[in-house]
C-alpha cells in the first residue's frame, strides 16, 4: 500500500484547485468502540488546520483504506473552500447533493470508474472484507508473464481502453470478489504484473488464463462482461 499521504494527496489533486491545497494531518486511531471508520476535522486556530482520522481496524485491506481517505478528503476540501477561502453557508456543509463534499465525491467517482467508490456511507459502515463482485482481466505480457487490471464499472473513456487490449491479445474475463486482485496498481487503466517473489499470484493468474483466455473481438466485449465466470 502506497502511505497515506500519497493517497491522499493523489485525491485532492483530482479536485478544483487540490493541487494547490496543503494536505491534512492523518492519523491512524486505535478505537475499537467508535462507530466511524474515518473522519475529517477542522481546526481553523490550530498551525495544520485539517486532521484525517482512520481506524486502525481498517488498515488491512487497500482498498477501503484508498475509499475512506478518498471520502475524508471530499471533506478536507469541502472545509478548506468554506472556511479559508469563505466560499459558501451551511447549505454547502455536510453530504446533501448541494453539498461541496458531493460534488467533490462526484468527481472522484468518474475518475474511478465506480459510482460506489464513495458513498455518503463508507466512512461509517465497517468494512474489512470487500463482499462486492468486481471483473478482473488477464493478459500474457511475455512467455511466462501475466498481467491483470480489475475494474467494477466501464466508462466511455476505460471503455476504450479495455478494447485496445482485447484487439490486441487473447484475455480472461472473469468476475469475482477475491481480495488478492485488488491492488491499486491494478486498477484500470493501470495494468499490474506479479512481483518476482509472488507465486501465489503469479500461479492464479496463469491458472485463470489458461482456463479462461480467449480472442475477443471489440463488438464482443459487452457480452464477454455480462457473461464473465464468476471465480470463487
Ligand atoms: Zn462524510
Amino acid at each position: 500500500m502506497e502511505d497515506l499521504q500519497t493517497i491522499a494527496r493523489k485525491y485532492l489533486n483530482m479536485l478544483p484547485k487540490g493541487s494547490a491545497m496543503p494536505l491534512p494531518q492523518i492519523l491512524v486511531e486505535n478505537s475499537p468502540e467508535s462507530d466511524w471508520n474515518g473522519i475529517a476535522i477542522w481546526e481553523p486556530k490550530r498551525e495544520i488546520k485539517g486532521t484525517v482520522k482512520i481506524q486502525k481496524r481498517c488498515m488491512d485491506d487497500t482498498r477501503t483504506v484508498e475509499r475512506l481517505i478518498a471520502h475524508e478528503i471530499c471533506h478536507h476540501w469541502q472545509h478548506y473552500r468554506i472556511y479559508e477561502e469563505g466560499e459558501g453557508g451551511v447549505h454547502r456543509s455536510g453530504h446533501s447533493p448541494a453539498s461541496y463534499w458531493y460534488a467533490a465525491a462526484q468527481i472522484i467517482n468518474e475518475l474511478e470508474g465506480d459510482d460506489n467508490f464513495i458513498t455518503e456511507e463508507s466512512d461509517a459502515s465497517y468494512v474489512t472484507k470487500n463482499d462486492k463482485q468486481f471483473y478482473v482481466m488477464i493478459m500474457k505480457n511475455g512467455k511466462h508473464e501475466y498481467g491483470w487490471i480489475w475494474f467494477s464499472r466501464v466508462t466511455e473513456r476505460l471503455r476504450r481502453q479495455l478494447e485496445e487490449i482485447i484487439r490486441a491479445v487473447p484475455v480472461a474475463i472473469v468476475k469475482t470478489d477475491r481480495d488478492a486482485f485488488l491492488s491499486s496498481n491494478a486498477k484500470l487503466p493501470r495494468i499490474a504484473i506479479p512481483s518476482e517473489e509472488d507465486e501465489s499470484m503469479s500461479a492464479l493468474l496463469a491458472a485463470t488464463y489458461d482456463m479462461y483466455a480467449r480472442k475477443y473481438s471489440e463488438v464482443e466485449l459487452p457480452n464477454a462482461l455480462i457473461n464473465a465466470k464468476t471465480m470463487g
